[in-house]
């Protein structure tokens, strides 16, 4: 028999000769939207901090405050002693900026759609998921045993025809979809569907993780995020009524088995939701996109992602290392994160960017396009 190791350094050669192994690069945070990495300094255009809140002298000194006050650790999981007071006031904050009965805050966004999804539906059950739904979405169906079928990407008739298919042989049916897809940036046609949700007796579950604090997303019956984006904190949250909101907090069991947040991670996100909802950052940050995308001769960009897709893998990495060389650090994303062949360079604006720097990118990616043949796509 193989040794453990043995058979993982083959899986790795194969992803590798695939293009598909990944590695973290050491990366610190600096002043606005630079970074520093191998002793250079950056400008990027990766980071989900869209508002440049991480680093907000008030998020930070909130942060700071707990942290003396209350210790490094909340110790134990909310149902046994992790409940610390801050809680209540970041839920009661996120339910009045969403415009919800009440919210429940989870670990991570990803805690959150992992103990969410399969506390609503299980065996039963159907879940109609919108094809390019994060990932963390479609594991938390598979979690859930519940049916999983997936719609076109923001294909209402398609949606419309499993419905009426399929429906039927269902107790209950979840739709999910994202409100701003995180690796293309559009967004979802949420009234449609939800008006498609309420014809078909299904429920609607929404994941804003990249539309919070950037654009105002139409209600759902669950509607999830993430304070980790924009929020620029950790976090995930789910808002609704506040039925939903107490059956999850005793039955979503990321909540139950998990431990608290670190009471000045709760802090931070305090702080943050207040600052999103005295100051618009977020046209800010909508408005750098649509500079760049007015500049690329692109489509009007819906959100502060803006995708530049390139098809091949071997190309995005190359434009990307070109990117790099002139100072700028954006993400090549490739499959099997995007679909086969829609490998892009995946921009992500902040209110912080300077127009100057958004001019002088896409001065070298132009070039960089230009001195490679293949046709360029925005959008799929
Ligand atoms: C980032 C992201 C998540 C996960 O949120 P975290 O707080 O980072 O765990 C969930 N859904 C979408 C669409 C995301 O982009």
């Amino acid at each position: 028999m193989p040794a453990l190791d043995d058979i993982l350094q083959q899986k790795l050669q194969l992803l590798a000769a695939k293009q598909q192994r990944r590695e973290m690069v050491e990366t610190e945070a600096r002043e606005g939207v630079r970074v520093r990495r191998g002793g250079k300094e950056f400008i990027s255009f990766s980071g989900n901090d869209y508002l440049g809140l991480s680093r907000h002298p008030e998020v930070v000194a909130a942060a700071a405050e707990a942290l003396k006050k209350y210790g490094a650790g909340a110790g134990a999981s909310r149902l046994v002693t992790g409940n610390h007071p801050l809680y209540s006031e970041l839920e009661a904050a996120l339910a009045q900026y969403k415009n919800t009965e009440a919210a429940c805050v989870f670990g991570s966004g990803y805690l959150a759609n992992l103990g969410t999804i399969p506390a609503l539906v299980g065996k039963n059950d159907l879940i109609l998921a919108d094809r390019l739904s994060h990932a963390c979405m479609l594991d938390a169906a598979k979690l859930s045993d519940a049916t999983l079928m997936r719609f076109a990407h923001n294909n209402i008739e398609h949606c419309r025809m499993l419905l009426e298919a399929n429906r039927h042989e269902f107790q209950h049916c979840l739709i999910i979809t994202e409100t701003v897809f995180s690796m293309d940036g559009d967004r979802a046609p949420l009234k449609v569907l939800a008006a498609l949700a309420k014809e078909f007796n299904a429920w609607l579950l929404t994941d804003d993780a990249h539309g919070i604090g950037i654009v105002k997303s139409a209600p759902a019956d669950i509607e999830m995020g993430t304070l980790s984006k924009a929020a620029g904190s950790y976090g995930g949250y789910v808002c609704g009524s506040k039925t939903l909101i107490d059956y999850l907090k005793t039955a979503a069991r990321s909540v139950i088995y998990s431990t608290a947040l670190p009471p000045a991670t709760i802090a931070a996100s305090i702080a943050a939701i207040k600052i999103m909802q005295q100051e618009n950052l977020g046209e800010k940050a909508l408005e750098n996109a649509r500079y760049f995308t007015n500049l690329m001769g692109l489509g009007k960009a819906e959100s502060a992602i803006v995708p530049v897709i390139v098809n091949e893998t071997e190309r995005a990495l190359k434009l990307s290392a070109t990117l790099e060389e002139k100072g700028f650090l954006v993400a090549p994303i490739r499959p099997p994160t995007v679909p086969e062949n829609t490998a892009r360079l995946r921009f992500t604006f902040s209110a912080l960017h300077a127009k100057k720097d958004i001019e002088r990118v896409t001065e070298i990616l132009k070039e960089a396009l230009s001195a490679s043949s293949s046709p360029l796509h925005a959008g799929i």
